[in-house]
């Protein structure tokens, strides 16, 4: 058992510090204040967990399929019977309401391990007989080897689970680098897989900087293939040392979501929604929708109730069970989403909020107002820069045709969310819009066999389902050639 205070690696079951000893710090966001050390890896580490999940893959991709869903079903349970320590080191680590972490995020995490443990005895391959050739096709879909998840800091243990729950159940072993922002649970679920049996090196997770530790798993020549969430100036990035390395490569990016409400709306669900999509996990998850166009009938009342419902939210420290807001992630993050008010002045007009929160206690802590600003124009800075705040602009629309060219103007293409009660509209608008996921009536709601990915800059490739599975397996097609001459024998 380690330290809470000190973040070490998992490699071939193992907590083992780095061997530069070089640490960074863990900063709690709700306080300011230094709670601990993460290790700092480099590629000398890296090297040691590829050679640990090199002589796990030989074992591990034999084994059953059978026995590799039950060892993932027991993570999934003990994943549940740790949520409520889990739930408080999600919560320190990434300044996001306790509350949120123990009921959404946490429980999703689980949900991605039971998943894929059930979805792996589900996964079939394809045969094409070549009729007139006397051939069979087979498709294998063989495991890789050692694969690598790259994690970002809004969702950790969800998103982390998302790609190593698929990696592991088609047989590969994994490197994962979680962010160096929230390394806590990551780092719990090592000690996790080993209580559920999962073998020495098949799971390792490095910790640290992604351009030390990040980096080093890129370049390491051994690693197939890339699953990485991040940032699109990263993913750029990645995209860019990996691709010469003819590496498998999975890009989930930035977004910057239009929330497109037509006035024959359910208003009061609409709005409830709104309230979330715009300041849920203090407005950091890719999926928010930042950008809100309101049919021209009802926007002034929109304007009115949202700003309302915004001043209502509570800001406060994340521990406490009615806190509604809790901190942005990092001192560099709050900084930045404050620099983006200088720029609201310029862009248009503050309704609500524009400045940092001073929650008692936690004078030093991360905390800002959940922000509406007001803006005349989609292409200004404020509706084309992902922000990944508790920041959202409003603007009218008049038509189905002016809002279209509204939502698609924009470099990314992650998701939209759609309000209208109306089927055909709904179809014409959900077939045109550049987004991989169109919420319609909804926000976050999920089927975890759907493809999950991004349009534009927002990614390249697919996860979900048989995406994932695929992604982490090679097809191999295999022809056998028969006589198809009946013999006649005695
Ligand atoms: P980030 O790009 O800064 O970091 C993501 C991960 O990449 C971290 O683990 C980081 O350490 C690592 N990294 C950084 N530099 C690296 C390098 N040179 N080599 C290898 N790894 C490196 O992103 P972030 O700030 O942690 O996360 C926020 C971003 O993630 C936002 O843009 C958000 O929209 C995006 N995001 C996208 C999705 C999606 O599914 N599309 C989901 C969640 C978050």
């Amino acid at each position: 058992m380690m330290p809470d205070s000190t973040i070490l690696n998992f490699i071939n079951g193992h907590y083992v510090e780095p061997k530069s000893k070089q640490w960074i710090d863990n900063i709690c966001p709700a306080t300011g204040k230094v709670v601990g050390k993460i290790a700092n890896s480099n590629a000398e580490d890296v090297a040691a967990a590829c050679l640990a999940a090199e002589s796990a893959f030989e074992s591990w991709s034999e084994t059953p399929l059978e026995k590799r869903a039950h060892i993932m079903m027991k993570i999934a349970d003990l994943i549940d019977q740790q949520m409520e320590s889990l739930a408080v080191a999600e919560s320190q680590d990434g300044g996001k309401p306790i509350t949120r972490a123990r009921n959404i995020e946490v429980p999703r995490a689980a949900t991605n391990f039971r998943f894929f443990a059930s979805a792996i005895t589900q996964f079939s391959s394809e045969a094409h007989e070549s009729v007139g050739q006397n051939a069979i096709n087979i498709t294998l879909r063989q495991p890789l080897g050692t694969v690598s998840c790259i994690s970002p800091w809004n969702l950790p243990l969800y998103l982390f689970t998302w790609k190593v729950a698929p990696a592991i159940a088609t047989g590969n072993c994994v490197v994962a680098k979680p962010s160096e922002l929230t390394p806590r649970t990551a780092s719990m679920l090592g000690e996790i897989c080993n209580e559920a049996g999962l073998p020495p090196g098949v799971l390792n997770i490095i910790q640290g900087q992604g351009t030390t530790a990040g980096q080093a798993i890129l370049e390491h020549p051994n690693i197939k293939a890339v699953s990485f969430t991040g940032g699109t100036a990263t993913g750029e990035h990645v995209a860019r040392v990996v691709a010469p390395q003819f590496k498998k490569l999975s890009l989930e990016l930035g977004g910057k979501n239009p929330n497109i409400i037509f006035a024959d709306c359910n208003y009061q669900k609409m709005l409830a929604t709104t309230v979330q999509t715009s300041f849920a996990n203090q407005g950091q998850i890719c999926l928010c929708g930042s950008r809100i166009f309101v049919e021209q009938p009802i926007y002034e009342k929109f304007k009115t109730d949202l700003v309302t419902r915004a001043q209502s939210l509570k800001i406060g420290p994340p521990a406490l069970p009615d806190t509604d807001l809790g901190a942005v992630v990092s001192q560099p993050h709050f900084d930045k989403v404050l620099s983006y008010m200088d720029i609201a002045k310029q862009e248009g007009t503050i309704l609500c909020g524009g400045e940092p929160a001073v929650v008692p206690g936690h004078e030093n802590g991360f905390f800002i107002k959940p922000t509406v600003i007001e803006v005349s124009s989609n292409r200004c800075r404020l509706n084309q820069e992902e922000i990944f705040g508790p920041v959202v602009t409003v603007m009218p629309f008049k038509s189905e045709t002016e809002l279209l060219g509204l939502a698609n103007d924009v470099g990314f293409g992650l998701s939209a969310t759609l309000w209208t009660r109306d089927l055909d509209r709904t179809m014409r608008l959900s077939k045109k819009i550049d987004a991989g996921v169109v919420w319609v009536n909804s926000w976050l709601m999920r089927d975890l066999r759907t493809p999950f990915g991004g349009f534009k800059n927002s990614g390249v490739g697919r996860e979900g389902g048989l995406e994932s599975l695929r992604f982490f397996t090679e097809p191999k097609n295999v022809c056998i050639a028969f006589e198809n001459n009946l013999k006649n024998e005695p």
